[in-house]
């Protein structure tokens, strides 16, 4: 079968990649120069970034269709509080129990229990919420998801995932630690439901790897097998629009000023994006109110600093947690600004891949959340929020270094950056067409987000399959590849005769 493929973002060349394995005829239309979408690399001056995601889970769905090598990390992550405590939530338990004990935190009983619980919602409700379609009838009805409806107490609909996590742990610090787990698909701990504390299962009891070559080198392997079962990509390509009809159902696209004619369109664009911009000015889309209206999940401010100086007080991964979390939500969400003392994310991909900085030096990756594109004043917001940024970072530098004696000096990071790119909402969402530079498409900050989160087809219009972050089952690397696990899954139910 001619399949068109719109969009390169993971979920894009996932399908494609599993599509022509099986003998299609697939072609990728992207309008970039190179695949991967929000999965991006810059190189300068010996220097590489990583540009978007940066915590790699369920690594066996890459697997499925490519090669890929990688590791597991020792300590997932390493906690920065604004009371001077450092905490690395070692994946080793033992190690982690004393790390605890370490610190005075009195809750590893209570963090066991959780990832024994998060564990169990997986199980239970991962075949019908991440790999399977949540929108037929005769999925629910599977006697494996039919325990689902008299679980509900425990899988956590009615409450969130702050008051699951306030009621469990007695521990503040580890509190923040588990409500964190929101923002993995861009939604607040204070609204999204406790259900959503099943990802420290994923993180914690499968989890956290690092491919040996960086983030990039996923995308960069998905794109070779799909180049060697025949794919063809068509850089440089917007597609206009997804021509359809009542009685062909989608049928052709309208790219590079042609009507190209395909059996099967398979969609990685943003389902908003696409709603609003490629269904023709005289046709409604059928979902198109309800998307508009959707909540976007956050977006990102990130800063891509190569620092000419060695901070081994970092690791891989490090959060420096804001002391008012809860105002930090409400700034996201509900007045959709900058919070002006954030929690910040450093990412030194430079730990892992030692040719990813020069001798001496590291690649530094600071994030913080931000609200999604509505207009905002970015220009001024971001200059703020690099001021409040580096302001942060210093006062944990200078107080760690002479807690621990190191030096006398005083350590001005703003004077160490030797070079520095800038992605915000605005470029987001410029350069991946993603809906209010939103990172995960939807936010999940209500009960019923999962139910109304876009399907992966659409009786109404035949032929057309939609992938990626913007779809069931969500946004992230693993979802996405969920995603496409569907879809195939779909085309091979309907097509196969
Ligand atoms: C800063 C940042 C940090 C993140 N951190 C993590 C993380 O740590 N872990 C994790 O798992 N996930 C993370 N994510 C989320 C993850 O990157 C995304 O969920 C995922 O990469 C989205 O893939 P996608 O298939 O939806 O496509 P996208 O990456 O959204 O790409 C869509 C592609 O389609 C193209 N396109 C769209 N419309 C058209 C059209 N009409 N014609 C031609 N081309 C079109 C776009 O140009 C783009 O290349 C992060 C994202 C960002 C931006």
């Amino acid at each position: 079968m001619k399949i068109a493929v719109i969009g390169s973002g993971i979920g894009g060349l996932a399908i494609a990649a599993r599509l022509s394995k099986k003998g299609h005829n697939v072609t990728v239309y992207e309008k970039n120069s190179v695949a991967g979408g929000k999965i991006s690399q810059i190189k300068e001056r010996g220097y590489r970034f990583d540009t978007g995601p940066s915590l790699f889970t369920l690594p066996h769905l890459t697997e499925e269709i490519a090669e890929i090598n990688y590791f597991k990390l020792e300590n997932s992550c390493r906690y920065f509080y604004e009371d001077g405590t450092v905490l690395n939530f070692y994946q080793n338990a033992e190690r982690l129990k004393r790390e605890l004990e370490e610190k005075s935190i009195t809750d590893y009983d209570n963090i066991c229990k959780r990832l024994k619980d998060s564990e169990e919602i997986y199980n239970l409700t991962s075949n019908l919420f991440i790999f399977n379609s949540f929108h037929k009838i005769k999925n629910f009805l599977k006697p494996e998801n039919r325990k689902i409806p008299l679980r509900l107490n425990k899988i956590g609909f009615h409450r969130s995932m702050h008051s699951a996590n306030r009621a469990l742990f007695k521990d503040k610090r580890v509190i923040q630690i588990f409500d964190r787990y929101a923002t993995y698909n861009g939604s607040s701990p204070y609204r999204a439901p406790a259900t959503l504390n099943m990802i420290s299962h994923l993180e914690h009891n499968i989890g956290a790897f690092f491919p040996e070559k960086g983030i990039f080198s996923i995308i960069e392997s998905i794109y070779n097998q799909c180049l060697s079962t025949g794919v063809k990509f068509e850089f440089n390509t917007l597609v206009k629009e997804i021509v359809n009809d009542k009685i062909r159902g989608a049928y052709a696209i309208k790219a590079n000023n042609e009507k190209v004619a395909f059996d099967i369109i398979v969609s990685d664009s943003d389902v908003n994006y696409l709603s609003q911009n490629m269904f023709g000015k005289e046709k409604r889309y059928p979902l198109a109110g309800r998307l508009k209206r959707a909540e976007p999940s956050s977006s990102a401010l990130i800063f891509y600093w190569g620092v000419k100086a060695e901070f081994k007080l970092f690791d891989i991964h490090n959060i420096l947690f804001s002391s008012q979390y809860k105002r930090e939500f409400s700034a996201l969400f509900e007045t959709k600004e900058l919070y002006y003392d954030p929690t910040i994310y450093i990412f030194i991909s430079k730990r892992a891949v030692e040719s990813d900085a020069p001798e001496g030096c590291e690649n530094w990756f600071v994030m913080v959340n931000a609200p999604a594109n509505s207009g905002q004043n970015w220009p001024l917001a971001v200059k703020q929020a690099k001021r409040d940024i580096i302001q942060k970072i210093n006062k944990i530098i200078n107080a760690q270094q002479s807690l621990h004696n190191r030096s006398s000096e005083t350590i001005d990071i703003e004077k160490l950056i030797e070079i520095e790119h800038i992605a915000s909402p605005v470029t987001i969402e410029k350069n991946t067409l993603s809906s209010h530079g939103a990172l995960y498409g939807s936010s999940s900050n209500s009960l019923l987000s999962a139910f109304l989160r876009h399907p992966n087809s659409l009786k109404s219009i035949p032929n057309l399959f939609f992938v990626g972050g913007s779809v069931h089952p969500g946004g992230g690397i693993p979802l996405c590849l969920a995603s496409a696990k569907i879809v195939e899954k779909e085309i091979d139910e309907i097509y196969s005769y």
